[in-house]
């Protein structure tokens, strides 16, 4: 339903320059750490060299969201507010060719996915925020409800720009500040996105954007001056986020790993349900947290489920993010597909079978071909360990209790898909899941007014709809 810019032929669209700063009190300045790169994932040539915030440089970035949230933008009503956030949105589809290029260059995502799922996710997170600027009094949140101040923002790099906006966009419509560090390995759409708030003239100081690794996370998160940590990211730094802050009056809302289930029972329309599955691991290379990277299918169809799975993977196209007909583009860095490799061989080694279509990948660059695994039990790591990479364990099940059971057996709870013609099916299923989202003969499905979130080692805390507000508001 959104709108989006043609696609892009080429990286031309895109100016990137040789070397980025961070971006404070609405100014882009010097980092006082040592300069990292950005790599392109697909041929691992260097993009840009980017500053590092350290200490003191995520101190000047909150001291001057603390300004802004004091003097301009915590005092200002809600309609204008509003404006502003209208102006973003407007602003991410005007440069969505742009966008979606720097995406798919940083990250590695095949460009039709960031130019017709992110960067049009991204704009309707704007809108659809502005639009809850002005009505907040009147959404039962009291008649007077207040921002929390300033939120320290921490984000993967999986979906970058997106991410950024679920953080963002609700946090400036409840009127918080904000201090943002994005993942090390794609920074340039942050960046990007700061030069969009300097065109849409937002106040300085009101988003600021900080660069760096880990550590500049950590001082952000840790800062004294921040009232509220939204952390998306792996289930093991979630949890050292949330040691430190338990000594303070931080509020902290987690979105982490998951390990979702894809259901198919034996009623399922087969080839919509191959669609379904293909779409919930493969979608962005598997780098998704609430990818379906197990498949439960009923005993009954399950080989000739597995037959039309294998006749779809061999037509999936992996190679070039930037070429219009790319299904599975690139893994976004070195580190993570060893992490890849070394939970396939540990598949292997405990004994399941392993699949993949004959396809040929690029010399240079991080690889990895789409991959199943047959023969899975519920003991091995690759049916209980987040891979976070284009690779599927299968397993069976009998009975619709057993399905469940299998389903929820896991740490995590994030999401969960399930196939069947019966309706009664699905919300007998949907009621004993443990996961946030359960989808329904879909999978993947993002809307900005549905809250998503986890049970469970996936997190707690909600982004998106009416829920996510409350994160940023003092009720
Ligand atoms: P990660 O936890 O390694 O890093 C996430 C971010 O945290 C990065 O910006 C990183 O620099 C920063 N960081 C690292 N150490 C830190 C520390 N000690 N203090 C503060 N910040 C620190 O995760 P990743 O590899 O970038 O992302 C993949 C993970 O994110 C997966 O587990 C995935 O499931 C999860 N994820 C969850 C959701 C969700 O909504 N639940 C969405 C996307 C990704």
């Amino acid at each position: 339903a959104f709108e989006y810019a043609p696609a892009p032929e080429s990286r031309d669209i895109v100016d990137i320059r040789p070397s980025y700063g961070l971006f404070v009190g609405g100014e882009f300045t010097g980092g006082r750490g040592e300069p990292f790169k950005s790599v392109n994932p697909a041929n691992e040539e260097t993009l840009a060299e980017i500053a590092r915030a350290d200490a003191a440089d995520v101190d000047r970035a909150v001291a001057a969201a603390r300004a802004a949230y004091d003097r301009v933008w915590g005092p200002m009503p809600g309609r204008e507010r509003a404006k502003y956030l209208y102006r973003i949105a407007r602003l991410v589809q005007e440069r969505a060719r742009e966008l979606a290029v720097l995406e798919s260059i940083d990250n590695g995502k095949p460009i039709r996915e960031s130019r017709d799922v992110d960067v049009p996710l991204v704009a309707a997170h704007f809108f659809y925020h502005a639009g809850w600027a002005d009505k907040l009094p009147y959404a039962g949140f009291g008649p007077d409800p207040r921002p929390v101040g300033v939120a320290g923002q921490v984000i993967p790099w999986n979906f970058p720009l997106l991410m950024l906006a679920w953080k963002i966009a609700p946090a400036l419509a409840c009127g918080n500040t904000v201090v943002l560090k994005p993942a090390e390995t794609t920074p340039l759409t942050a960046l990007a996105f700061a030069e969009i708030c300097q065109q849409a003239d937002l106040p300085p100081g009101v988003v600021n954007i900080v660069t760096g690794a880990g550590e500049t996370g950590r001082a952000l998160v840790e800062h004294d001056g921040v009232d509220k940590v939204a952390f998306t990211g792996s289930t093991e730094v979630g949890k050292l986020i949330a040691r430190a802050a338990a000594g303070t009056r931080k509020r902290l809302t987690l979105e982490l790993g998951g390990k979702a289930a894809n259901v198919v029972f034996d009623d399922a329309p087969l080839d919509q349900a191959v669609e379904g599955v293909v779409n919930g691991i493969f979608f962005n290379q598997g780098h998704v947290c609430c990818a379906g990277s197990r498949l439960l299918v009923q005993e009954s169809v399950a080989d000739a489920l597995l037959e039309r799975l294998k006749a779809r993977m061999a037509t999936l196209r992996v190679g070039d993010p930037l070429d219009k007909n790319t299904d599975v583009g690139a893994i976004n860095s070195a580190a993570q597909l060893d992490k890849i490799r070394m939970l396939s061989e540990a598949g292997e080694a405990e004994g399941a079978g392993r699949w993949s279509p004959p396809c040929e990948l690029p010399q240079r660059g991080f690889w990895f071909a789409p991959t199943l695994f047959t023969g899975v039990a519920q003991s091995h790591r690759i049916a209980r360990e987040e891979i976070f990479g284009p690779v599927l364990s299968v397993l069976t099940f009998r009975t619709p209790a057993e399905a469940v059971e299998k389903a929820n057996n896991t740490p995590y709870g994030l999401s969960a898909g399930v196939w069947t013609e019966k309706g009664s099916r699905v919300l007998w299923m949907a009621e004993r899941l443990r996961a946030g989202v359960v989808w329904a003969n879909t999978f993947n499905k993002f809307d900005p007014a549905s809250p998503f979130g986890g049970y469970k080692e996936s997190g707690f805390g909600r982004e998106g709809g009416r829920h996510g507000l409350e994160a940023y508001l003092n009720v």
